[in-house]
């Protein structure tokens, strides 16, 4: 049986690889959490989960109470989450921290020798040099859980990988999120409740409102070009309302191969866990027929400010993902607790990327400064803004 390390067992992508496990019968090694004790001790019980973490070290001791007399070992931190990602005991570790708090753990998975299921943006958003560098140093692999790179993992496995070398080019497809179609004016006003609604996908509320403002599609840009090894001119973002194409290669000839499914995330995370394999699923049938019509368009970039630099920090390459990644992370948080406005978000972004100096060397510590002052300077924009 295979088993598992599950970091990020509370959120979405966490629970939902949790019913993968088990419909599939797949074991569950270790589990980290951000705060969510409760749930986790519940999973330890459910699991026999005998490595747990809870990363905000306050819950240690409540996490102990919760689990009663169900022994087992309770980490904590950065520390905590980097020994789970690594443990050997498990045939892979499955990240879907959220934040920049999932890239130290990548790490410490692939220098151990595990490959990892990654639904962590930031590993590849922010460490991307470092971690491709690391996985072909290491000879592991790093299999996308995110339905768009999965998607398109799936098209070049679909090709065997006779063809993985004609690959031209990637289509990315994106919702739009609930405002598409608005202006960038009748954006200044909406609020935490609207961006939170999203039309196709349940997710959490940091992706849901990146999602709105496009910053995700952003960082699926810079994602796409460090897994695939392209540059940004040659990946498109279409805007598909109905999250039905997940995305798609373009070989040598103009072909596009494209996967096709419905909106739904346990498509990839099990096929993360099951590949090169394909099981029966939880989720349903796609009927075409049912859609009728697929549409296709452009994103209009000015409006969404965050998409035109996301795909100029994928230009520059070194630490500016890592600068537009800390910025957004920051001024989201501003932004739900009520203390920025929605275009704020992009405003604030573009500024870091244009304010804050990024290094070519892309390093653990190089990331975590330039993390750092993408958020310092979110801050003295905040502060600004306000006088
Ligand atoms: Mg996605």
């Amino acid at each position: 049986m295979k088993k598992i390390n599950l970091l990020g067992a509370g959120g979405s992508i966490g629970s939902q690889t949790v019913q993968v496990c088990r419909m599939l019968g797949i074991g569950i090694h270790s589990a980290a959490v951000k705060s969510g004790y409760k749930n986790l001790a519940e999973l330890a019980r459910e699991f026999s989960i005998k490595r747990l973490c809870v990363y905000d070290e306050e819950f240690a001791e409540s996490l102990k109470k919760e689990l009663g007399g169900f022994g087992a070992e309770i980490l904590t931190g950065e520390k905590g989450l980097c020994e789970l990602a690594a443990d050997r005991s498990a045939d892979i570790t499955v990240n879907s921290v959220v934040g920049i708090a999932g890239l130290s753990p990548t790490v410490a998975a692939l220098e151990n020798g595990l490959d990892v299921a990654l639904a962590n943006k930031e590993t590849l958003v922010a460490g991307g040099e470092l971690v491709m560098g690391l996985a072909r140093e290491k000879g592991r692999k790093i299999i996308p859980i995110d339905s768009e790179h999965s998607a398109i993992f799936q098209c070049l496995m679909a090709l065997r990988g006779e063809q993985e070398g004609q690959l031209k080019g990637l289509i990315l497809t994106a919702s739009g999120g609930p405002f598409f179609g608005r202006s960038f004016d009748e954006l200044e006003r909406v609020t935490p409740e609207e961006a939170l609604c999203h039309p196709n996908w349940q997710m959490g509320r940091k992706i849901t409102v990146d999602s709105a403002t496009m910053m995700n599609k952003g960082l699926e840009l810079m994602e796409a070009c460090h897994l695939f090894g392209l540059p940004p001119e040659r990946v498109e973002i279409v805007i598909h309302r109905q999250s039905v194409v997940h995305s798609a290669v373009v070989l040598a000839d103009n072909a596009v191969i494209a996967q096709l499914g419905l909106p739904d995330m346990k498509i990839p995370i099990q096929f993360a866990l099951t590949y090169p394999e394909r099981m029966p699923s939880l989720s349903g049938e796609l009927s075409l027929t049912d859609y009728g019509s697929l549409t296709f368009e452009k994103p209009d970039v000015d409006t969404f400010v965050c998409l035109k630099a996301a795909a100029e920090a994928a230009r520059t390459g070194g630490t500016a993902g890592a600068v537009v990644n800390g910025a957004d992370e920051r001024a989201v948080e501003l932004f739900l607790s009520g203390k920025i406005g929605f275009n704020d978000i992009g405003r604030g972004v573009m500024g870091a990327l244009e304010n804050v100096p990024h290094q070519k060397d892309v390093t653990l510590d190089s990331v975590k400064a330039a993390d750092r002052a993408a958020r310092e300077y979110v801050d003295r924009f905040k502060n600004n803004d306000r006088q």
